[in-house]
């Protein structure tokens, strides 16, 4: 089963490009556009990886990002943070928030899909029990 990709973003072609992209490249993609939907959906999923946009109609994603990281059961997911900011002191907020790493907007395909390959997280492999 490919893994699952929660996209929180609350601009339709900003969440049909990061769609598209993910699933071109073999990934589910689960959708939320608010803070609100994206918890829900964290639960529902559990997520190898949220790309997570810090302005959202409803909460900063920086605060999404530290409910996140104060729920036992929720705080292992990564999340690649995506801004329009790209101001001083912006990278610190977001990474002191719990943030694993950002992108910039506008997004290059290239750099997200490293950032996203860099930052998943995978199942432990299997160890072949050696006799
Ligand atoms: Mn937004």
């Amino acid at each position: 089963m490919p893994p699952t990709i929660l996209i929180v973003e609350d601009n339709d072609s900003n969440m049909k490009l990061f769609r598209d992209v993910l699933s071109a490249h073999g990934y589910d993609a689960a959708c939320a556009e608010s803070g609100a939907r994206a918890l829900e959906m964290v639960r529902e999923v559990d997520p190898a990886l949220i790309v997570l946009d810090v302005q959202l109609p409803d909460v900063s994603g920086l605060d999404v990002t530290r409910w996140i990281r104060a729920d036992p059961a929720l705080r292992h997911v990564p999340i690649l943070a995506v801004t329009a900011f790209a101001m001083k002191g912006d990278a610190e907020r977001i990474l002191a928030a719990g943030c694993d790493a950002y992108l910039a907007k506008p997004i290059g395909i290239d750099r997200f899909m490293a950032a996203v390959e860099k930052h998943l997280r995978v199942a432990a492999p299997v160890i072949p029990l050696v006799t």
